[in-house]
């Protein structure tokens, strides 16, 4: 593509999972690319999301590990546990990635403004430093943001951009919100020796998930210690005079906390982007809708990842991305196949699924074939644990295909991935009967479901 009379081929606003490979890829097919990002390269997922979480869960699980140890004829003297520097090690490795992810943009030579950008038209992008620039096609990768309810008090709660800063280990947390944010975390600081309330506005947590999977991590995670209020949102928080917040739920009496943690969902980040100075049609809910190809109302302005609020994953960000610029730059069309896309809450113990679940496939097929596996793992009988796996397998019963697969148990996100290809690719239920056990495994009970 040709540059024209514009200052670049492509301009990209957001340094996120999509808009970097969007930039670079766009970039190594010759296109001159620019990128803007207002906070730093390497967007939610990399700064403020996935991967400090995991490293943070990573971190807590220690406390599981060591306790069970004992199990297994080890003595573990003067266990203590200092949050700064678990705190530290995560955001050096936030640090040491963002440089990773900038050398990523310098190596195939896209320009960046780490500052502000907004649309001032069609091909038109103002810098917050007043530089006016123009492109021939510009990519919208600006993400999303945490909602905050509105309540009394709600400005001394944090969200999941100001946890992984928090200056001391809260004693007691208050987490409203019963999604993957709020269930993640509330394992992190339960493991970790906090006192953590879940409150919800329903009464059901990780809404789309398995009902039996959800039934199971609520129960493991009330015997773990969490505490859950239904129906119940906040009304308000007040700051007390000995630094504590006082949180009243909605008929409940106020109780105390350290810390309160907002994970409502997340918006896409589009107010005051200028959008409408091109035309570019807005959702319901902010989001920018497109087309398969990735492209707004406005022909020459592009978004993608969760800005369009279609799913809010980054690896689809990053396949959204990766068309974008094939299809815009490389000549090669490609569009996504949302089908199938396997998804993970990193709770404790984590939970994973792909493709449909129970109630979705009765819904599609009627007649649906649930196969279960309800086992105490292995480490689990030898630590004490109580705690118990849930495998399911939901099979179409006319065709036998595998509709769906869905797990809570040690290491399910691991197990997983793998297992989400035999799905992708439609496989039966009788395939994996074929397939000999892995043993002794967890995963083995993938195959042996009768
Ligand atoms: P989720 O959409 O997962 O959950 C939102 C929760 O907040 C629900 O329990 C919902 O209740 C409740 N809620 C929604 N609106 C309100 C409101 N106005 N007042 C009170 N409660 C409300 O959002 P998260 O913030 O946890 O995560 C955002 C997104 O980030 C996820 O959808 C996911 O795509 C992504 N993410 C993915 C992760 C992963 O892949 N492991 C990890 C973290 C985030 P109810 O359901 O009862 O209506």
């Amino acid at each position: 593509m040709a540059t024209d009379n514009y200052d670049y081929d492509l301009f990209v606003i957001g340094a996120g999972s999509g808009g970097v490979r969007a930039s670079r890829v766009a970039a190594a097919h010759g296109a001159r690319v620019a990128v803007a990002e207002e906070h730093r390269v390497g967007g939610t997922c990399v700064i403020r999301g996935c991967v400090p979480k995991k490293l943070l869960v990573y971190g807590s699980h220690f406390a599981e590990e060591l306790q069970d140890a004992a199990h297994y004829g080890w003595t573990v003297q003067g266990m203590q546990f200092d949050w700064n520097v678990l705190r530290d090690t995560v955001l050096r490795d936030v640090d040491r990635l963002n440089g990773l992810y900038t050398q990523t943009l310098e190596n195939n030579h896209v320009e960046r403004f780490l500052e502000r950008a907004t649309i001032t038209g069609p091909h038109g992008i103002r810098l917050a430093s007043g530089r006016e620039l123009t492109a021939k096609v510009i990519l919208v990768a600006v993400g999303a943001w945490p909602v905050l309810p509105a309540f009394e008090g709600v400005e001394h709660c944090i969200t999941s951009n100001e946890v992984f800063h928090l200056p001391e280990l809260p004693r007691r947390v208050v987490i409203q919100g019963a999604g993957y944010i709020a269930l993640e975390f509330a394992g992190i600081f339960n493991a970790l020796g906090s006192q953590v309330t879940v409150v919800n506005r329903s009464d059901q947590i990780l809404r789309g998930y398995d009902e039996a999977l959800r039934d199971r991590l609520l129960q493991i995670t009330m015997a773990r210690g969490i505490t859950y209020r239904f129906n119940c949102p906040i009304e308000k928080v007040v700051r007390q005079d000995n630094g504590a917040l006082s949180v009243t739920l909605c008929g409940h009496d106020a109780f105390e906390a350290d810390c309160v943690l907002i994970a409502t969902g997340r918006k896409p980040k589009t107010d005051g982007l200028g959008l409408e100075t091109a035309g570019v049609a807005l959702g319901e809910k902010g989001e920018i809708p497109v087309d398969e190809g990735n492209r707004t109302t406005c022909p020459s302005i592009y978004a993608v990842g969760d800005v369009t609020d279609r799913v809010q994953l980054t690896p689809v960000a990053i396949r959204e991305g990766q068309a974008f610029a094939d299809t815009v730059f490389g000549n090669k069309p490609q569009t996504i196949d949302y089908d199938c896309i396997p998804s993970a809450v990193f709770s404790q113990p984590p939970l994973a699924g792909v493709g449909l679940t129970e109630g979705q496939a009765r819904n599609r097929y009627g007649n649906v074939k649930v196969y279960t596996s309800d086992f105490r793992p292995m480490k689990n009988v030898f630590a004490e644990r109580m705690e118990r796996g849930l495998y399911k397998l939901v099979v179409d019963a006319q065709t036998d295909r595998v509709l769906g697969v869905h797990m809570i148990g040690p290491d399910s996100p691991e197990i997983l991935q793998a297992v989400a290809i035999a799905v992708k690719a439609g496989l039966t239920k009788a395939q994996f009967d074929q397939t000999v056990a892995l043993h002794p495994s967890m995963a083995e009970e993938l195959v042996l479901m009768k």
